[in-house]
């Protein structure tokens, strides 16, 4: 089936049979990344929760940083 991924646009096709093609299937196709930008946002998580500048808004966008 082809895919769309949702952050670079780029259009790929992946094995229909595969775990990842029954999982779109049940969703929208839209939430589909491929593992380029995968690879790069998960890299980016890691380095913010490392560095300490990982913060949450809670009620009132008050910044809270996590510890
Ligand atoms: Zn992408």
């Amino acid at each position: 089936m082809r895919v769309k991924c949702v952050i670079c646009d780029k259009i790929e096709s992946i094995d229909d049979y595969s775990p990842q093609a029954k999982k779109l299937r049940n969703r929208p196709i839209h939430t589909y990344m491929c593992p380029e930008c995968r690879s790069r946002i998960t890299e980016k998580t890691g380095k913010r929760v490392e560095t300490g500048k990982f913060f949450v808004f809670r009620s009132g966008n008050k910044k809270e940083w996590l510890h």
